[in-house]
C-alpha cells in the first residue's frame, strides 16, 4: 500500500492496490480515496539501526541500535555533537544510504525491500531534502530547479510558482542559482523540498552556512511552509532557537538517540 498526498491538499490519501479502502464502491477513474486520519503510518520509523563506517584500521560504530518515529505532521529537531552521525541518520532515513542493520520505514514504505528505481520514486514522491549547501543545478533556473523532482512524474503535484512566490522568491524564477544569494539559494531548495507534497521533509543544518538574519528567516519559512504543506520535519540543528521550535527535540550522542 502506499499513501501519498494529493495534489493541493495536505490531506492524506491513500491509494491500496486498486482496491477500494473502507469498502467504498463509487465508481471513479482515481484511486484515490481519503483516509482515515488513524490509518495513517508514521512520516518515519527507524527501529534498531546499526551503521560503521571503515575508518583506518578499523570500523568506527556511528549509530548504534538507534530507533525513532515521527508522526504525520510533526517537528522533531536532532541535535548532537560534530560527528555524531547526524547527517548519516539522516541519509539512512532518505533512502540515500542504507543501513548495516536495522529497518526504515518512510510513510508506512520499509525502504529496505526496494530495488534501485523504486526507491528513487519513494525519494522522490514521498521525502523532501533540505541540505546545507543548496544543493542546486546552477545551468537550471530558479523555477526549474524546483519543478526537477516533478520531471519524472506523470502527474503535476504543487504549483512550483506558488510556492516560489511563498518563499518570496516569485520575482526570481527566471533567474540561475548563480545570480542569488545563499539565503535565496535556501528558499528555493525549500520549494523544491515541498514541491512533491512529500509527507517527509529531511533538513540538514539548512541555516549552517548562512548569516543570523537570513538562518532566522530561511528557518521560519522553513517551518512554516512545512506546517503549510502538513508534512513532518527532522531538522538537523545546531542553533538552540531553532530546535526550541519543535514539537520534540532528541540528541544523537555515542551512537545513540537520547
Ligand atoms: P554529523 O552530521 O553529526 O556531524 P556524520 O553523520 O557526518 O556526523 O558523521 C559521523 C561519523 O561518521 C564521523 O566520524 C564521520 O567521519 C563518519 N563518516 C560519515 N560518513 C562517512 C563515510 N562515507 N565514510 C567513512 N566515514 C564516514
Ligand atoms: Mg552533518
Amino acid at each position: 500500500m502506499l499513501a501519498v498526498r494529493s495534489p493541493r491538499s495536505p490531506a492524506r490519501l491513500v491509494y491500496n492496490g486498486g482496491v477500494r479502502w473502507a469498502g467504498r464502491t463509487k465508481a471513479s477513474t482515481s484511486h484515490h480515496v481519503p483516509a482515515d486520519p488513524g490509518d495513517a503510518p508514521p512520516a518515519l520509523e527507524v527501529l534498531g539501526v546499526r551503521k560503521s563506517y571503515h575508518q583506518g584500521s578499523g570500523d568506527v560504530v556511528v549509530l548504534n541500535d538507534v530507533s525513532l518515529r515521527i508522526e504525520p505532521g510533526e517537528f522533531v529537531s536532532l541535535v548532537g555533537p560534530s560527528g555524531s552521525g547526524k547527517s548519516t541518520l539522516l541519509h539512512l532515513a532518505g533512502g540515500i544510504d542504507r543501513p548495516d542493520a536495522g529497518v526504515v520505514r518512510v510513510d508506512g514504505i520499509d525502504l529496505s525491500q526496494l530495488a534501485a528505481g523504486a526507491l528513487a520514486r519513494v525519494r522522490r514522491r514521498h521525502i523532501g531534502f533540505v541540505f546545507q549547501f543548496f544543493q542546486l543545478l546552477p545551468t537550471l533556473t530558479v523555477q526549474e530547479n524546483v519543478e526537477l523532482p516533478l520531471m519524472f512524474e506523470g502527474s503535476r503535484q504543487n504549483d512550483a510558482r506558488e510556492l516560489l512566490d511563498r518563499m518570496g522568491m516569485g520575482g526570481k524564477a527566471r533567474r540561475y542559482p548563480g545570480e542569488l544569494s545563499g539565503g535565496e539559494m535556501q528558499r528555493v531548495a525549500i520549494a523544491r523540498s515541498l514541491v512533491a507534497g512529500a509527507p517527509l521533509i529531511l533538513a540538514d543544518e539548512p541555516t549552517g552556512n548562512l548569516d543570523t538574519t537570513n538562518a532566522g528567516e530561511v528557518l521560519d519559512l522553513l517551518t512554516e511552509q512545512v506546517r503549510h504543506a502538513g508534512s513532518a520535519l527532522l531538522l538537523v540543528t545546531h542553533d538552540a532557537a531553532a530546535a526550541a521550535r519543535a514539537d520534540r527535540t532528541v540528541t544523537l550522542e555515542d551512537g545513540r538517540l537520547t
